[in-house]
């Protein structure tokens, strides 16, 4: 990649990219030979991070160093006229790039692309907003300033960040149309939206908090039959039981911050695409790596890094996120069984109950990765995730009692923890958007979102129980 067309290449630059090929092509082998072959689980624990790196550069720390610096020096003028025009690999910059969101990096992209048969790269960012932020912001730009305003499809199930993401910064204060599909199961409908000046599809699945869900294929066959990406964000599923790009999507984002990074210690996203993507209106270069496009140059001039800190800790967390999905998917499959039948509560959503409308589609993708290979299961193995919602029996007031009764889970406007936490939607994550709104995303005032930590699943009816006893 050329960070600008009109680089003379002096003797000198060229010995550098010389040296530096040889150690491209290597990386390129040594994943193509060893990496791709892993097991999930092995990808999830090493990523990129190798016995050798460690030996050779970093001391034989058997971690992923965290380069809390800003910036890297370089040895002359040469070295450093080959790095800043990108001909080199190189770090920079910490806005740009660092060697600890590298990994970071790596792991998710290789993650993400388990199982596909193609290549698929990443660019971190400092959140799940930023991630959507840069995401879709190369497929907005003005073409033609003379023509209509462009748009965009996308599902109306979404996060409540998203909505207003959508909405407010880029429909109101944009001018860029966002067409709400608001049932994504109807292929019609999608259909019906796109017209000459759409620019990409966007869909969230399961979506947050409803649980929605679409025919991913379906959706970007769709999509690229008009020659546009879809996008998706998976940050309920994880790719421990859902990977987008593998069924069609072109670009996945990920609100890292959730069930990848369980333990809660801040916040970080990811920009993971597939190498040649679909689309009629951005470059060559985007088209061929989009994330590490985004990362290099728009993201250099954004700004939406990803702190090093940040990034090992969240590495840390993804080690074992196989096992996580797993068991968080058992413990929330059983307090969604036990209070389908509870009498105060009027009804139960979670995509693994097979009254679930959206059972039967979500148990054709959703699969615990690589649950043939592990002794336990040998076998093939639906998992949902642990986000869960129901609605209580007699309005927001009594929801609102029923809640303030919690004792071991915690309120907060969070998901994904390795704890169980609980919201009451209508008055948090989706409080901005306003009743209408909320109608349109199906938020009833007596919903209660929940997600199911790692507790012992007992524990958590007890406290579900005794806070439904006090209404
Ligand atoms: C939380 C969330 C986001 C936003 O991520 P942040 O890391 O909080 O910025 C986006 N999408 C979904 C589905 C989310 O749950």
């Amino acid at each position: 990649m050329s960070n600008s067309s009109d680089v003379i290449i002096t003797p000198g630059m060229q010995a550098y990219i010389d040296r530096n090929s040889s150690y491209l092509k290597e990386r390129e082998q040594y994943i193509a030979n060893e990496v791709k072959k892993w097991k999930f689980d092995t990808i999830a624990v090493h990523g990129l991070y190798s016995v050798q790196d460690a030996i050779n550069d970093y001391q034989g720390a058997i971690i992923e160093p965290i380069f809390m610096s800003s910036s890297q020096a370089y040895r002359d003028s040469d070295e450093m006229a080959a790095a800043l025009a990108y001909k080199i690999p190189t770090w920079c910059y910490s806005r740009i790039a660092n060697p600890s969101t590298y990994y970071y990096e790596w792991t998710l992209a290789l993650l993400e692309g388990y199982g596909f048969d193609g290549e698929t790269s990443c660019c971190s960012t400092s959140s799940g907003m930023a991630a959507i932020f840069t995401a879709v912001q190369p497929f907005l730009k003005v073409i033609d300033s003379s023509t209509e305003p462009c748009n965009f499809v996308a599902t109306a199930q979404c996060y409540g960040g998203t909505f207003q993401q959508f909405t407010v910064r880029l429909m109101q204060e944009r001018n860029i149309e966002c067409r709400w599909v608001v049932n994504a199961n109807d292929i019609d409908e999608w259909a019906s939206k796109i017209d000459k000046n759409t620019r990409f599809l966007y869909g969230e699945l399961p979506s947050n908090p409803q649980l929605s869900f679409f025919d991913i294929k379906e959706v970007a066959d769709l999509a690229h039959s008009h020659q546009l990406p879809l996008i998706c964000d998976s940050t309920i599923a994880t790719p421990a039981l859902l990977r987008p790009i593998c069924h069609g999507a072109d670009i996945v984002v990920q609100s890292v911050t959730k069930s990848l990074t369980s333990s809660g210690f801040g916040i970080c996203g990811a920009v993971v695409s597939r190498k040649n993507l679909v689309s009629a209106i951005v470059e060559e270069g985007l088209k061929e790596d989009f994330a590490l496009n985004v990362k290099l140059l728009q993201n250099r001039d954004f700004g939406p890094n990803l702190h090093p800190l940040q990034a090992v800790m969240s590495l840390n967390d993804m080690r074992t996120i196989r096992s996580k999905m797993d068991l968080m998917s058992r413990n929330t499959m059983k307090v969604a069984t036990h209070l389908q039948h509870h009498p105060k509560v009027e009804s139960v959503q979670y995509l693994g109950l097979p009254n679930h409308p959206q059972h039967e589609l979500a148990s054709r993708y959703m699969w615990l990765v690589d649950a043939d290979h592990d002794e336990l299961y040998n076998q093939p193995v639906n998992r949902y995730g642990h986000l869960m919602s129901f609605c209580v029996k007699g309005g927001a007031t009594k929801t609102r009692t029923f809640f303030d009764k919690l004792q071991r889970i915690w309120r907060a406007t969070d998901l994904g923890r390795i704890k169980s936490v609980a919201t009451i939607p209508a008055i948090s994550t989706h409080q901005q958007q306003g009743e209408s709104a909320r109608a349109l995303a199906g938020i009833p005032p007596n919903m209660v979102r929940l997600c199911v930590g790692a507790e012992h699943p007992d524990d958590v009816i007890a406290d579900l129980e005794q806070a439904l006893e006090k209404i």
